[in-house]
């Protein structure tokens, strides 16, 4: 492949880009954002503001396309959970995972979204065949005989391949169908969740990673990062009815129905940093572009502008990391049939988080939808399992492992799972 381009630098595009450039001569990589030259908000990406936190299969992920980031970012002060007693998650929204044993390294990239962003910027700067063109907007593609050729830009931009990693605005529906081309059929799960976060100076917190997620009858959580130079994040979330107060006190009065008495002291000792700002995310989107028949050649998508999931799942970074080792393996195997090998294997991650995000919304009964039988039966075994992993490290370890997109979701229904979550001794003694 000669000339690669990629619309969109989040963390989607920087993937790509580094990706492409191991298997493309050059890479051009496209942002309407003006880039800044270190860690900073900025307007494409408003989400940047909020707690976001790399799983492990994410951090894994953006390791192996660049080598060494993970340890240049602990370097440069990323907290490291070395002990389980730093990393307190309650995904069932009551006690705790029983974990034990040291986690594995990389475990977490807990870094703030900006710092991430400029840890990886600045490796895609390096490479030698990365040109990057901020401060420009991707308007739409050009085709001919069939096959994209390029994007249109000021002016027109040629390419073997555009890769469209724009975000959860991606244009490429419409671009498809101006080319003659169909939209993918798009599934949307609707949530209504409102984030509300701020971030703090507190070096002295209790845990590194604290979580609380909602269940049936409270619908709101919250987690709190540690993140570098002595900051941590704090966001509430809430869905529908359950939206979380944007005052800064009436925050911390909604923390502490949720979080620990010492995660909650530490957060009302520590120094805020700015005010509480607020993100709205109305629902569980995703392209079927892994089902359509008509495809261009010259064109892929990637990320949210694929699947964009509920952010409380912490997932979308590290699929769109997946999915640019995809790109680079499909790429690397040649351009015959391009689009419907990247697309198959890119639905799997996107669709490992929209099985886990979708599930799990919808076994809040406070969440509108409907529920086929699957989608009950689901709900109700995993409610049983959270339960269980709440007391028993086999499961507990098992569920992070598939929660972190390291496993896929069927090792939580084999039958030595099944029978652990079933046990008896844990019917009905969840809190
Ligand atoms: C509140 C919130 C919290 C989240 N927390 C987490 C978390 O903890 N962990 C996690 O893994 N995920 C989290 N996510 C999801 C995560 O932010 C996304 O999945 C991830 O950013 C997707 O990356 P992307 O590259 O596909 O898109 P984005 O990161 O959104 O990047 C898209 C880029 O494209 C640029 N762009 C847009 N249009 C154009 C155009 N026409 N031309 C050129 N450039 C363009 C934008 O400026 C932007 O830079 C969260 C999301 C939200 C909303």
């Amino acid at each position: 492949m000669r000339h690669a381009v990629v619309l969109g630098a989040g963390i989607g595009g920087l993937c790509a880009a580094g990706a492409l450039s191991a298997v493309c001569e050059r890479v051009t990589l496209v942002e309407r954002d003006a880039l800044p030259a270190g860690p900073a908000a900025r307007r494409g990406v408003p989400q940047g503001r909020h707690a976001h936190v790399l799983v492990t299969a994410g951090i894994e992920a953006v390791d192996r396309l660049f080598p060494g980031i993970y340890a240049s970012m602990v370097a440069a002060g990323a907290p490291v959970v070395r002990d389980f007693s730093a990393f307190r998650l309650a995904p069932g929204g009551g006690a705790p995972l029983r974990l034990c044993g040291p986690p594995p390294e990389p475990f977490a990239g807990l870094v703030s979204r900006p710092c991430l962003e400029a840890h990886i910027r600045a490796r895609v700067r390096k490479l030698s065949n990365v040109v990057i063109r901020d401060g420009v907007a991707a308007t739409g593609l050009t085709a001919e005989g069939g096959r994209v050729t390029g994007v249109r830009l000021s002016q027109p931009l040629a390419a073997d391949l555009v890769v469209d990693a724009t975000g959860r605005g991606s244009r490429a529906p419409n671009w498809l169908v101006e080319l003659g081309y169909p939209a993918p059929r798009e599934e949307r799960v609707p949530i209504d969740l409102m984030y509300v976060t701020r971030q703090f100076r507190q070096p002295h917190l209790p845990a590194l990673v604290v979580g609380v997620s909602a269940r049936p009858g409270r619908a709101r959580g919250m987690v709190l990062f540690a993140q570098e130079e002595g900051r941590c994040v704090l966001t509430v979330s809430g869905y529908g009815a359950h939206h979380p107060p944007r005052e800064p006190e009436r925050l911390l009065d909604a923390l502490a129905s949720l979080a620990p008495p010492d995660v909650v002291s530490a957060l009302r000792a520590a120094e805020p940093l700015g005010d509480p700002v607020v993100a709205h995310f109305p629902a569980n989107v995703r392209h079927r572009y892994d089902r359509l028949r008509r495809f261009p050649p010259g064109f892929l998508v990637l990320g949210d502008a694929i699947c964009s999931t509920n952010p409380a799942y912490a997932l979308g970074m590290s699929v769109a990391a997946r999915q640019a080792e995809m790109l680079r393996a499909v790429v690397a195997a040649g351009d015959q049939d391009l689009a419907r090998r990247y697309f198959r294997a890119a639905a799997k991650p996107a669709g490992a988080a929209w099985a886990a995000a979708t599930g799990g919304d919808l076994a809040l009964p406070e969440v509108p939808g409907r529920r086929p039988l699957s989608v009950r039966l689901a709900g109700a075994y995993s409610r049983r399992l959270l339960g269980a992993a709440e007391r028993d490290p086999v499961v507990a370890h098992q569920f992070l492992r598939v929660a972190a997109l390291q496993d896929p979701s069927s090792r939580l229904v084999r039958p030595s799972m099944i029978a652990r979550t079933l046990r008896p001794a844990w019917r009905g003694d969840r809190p």
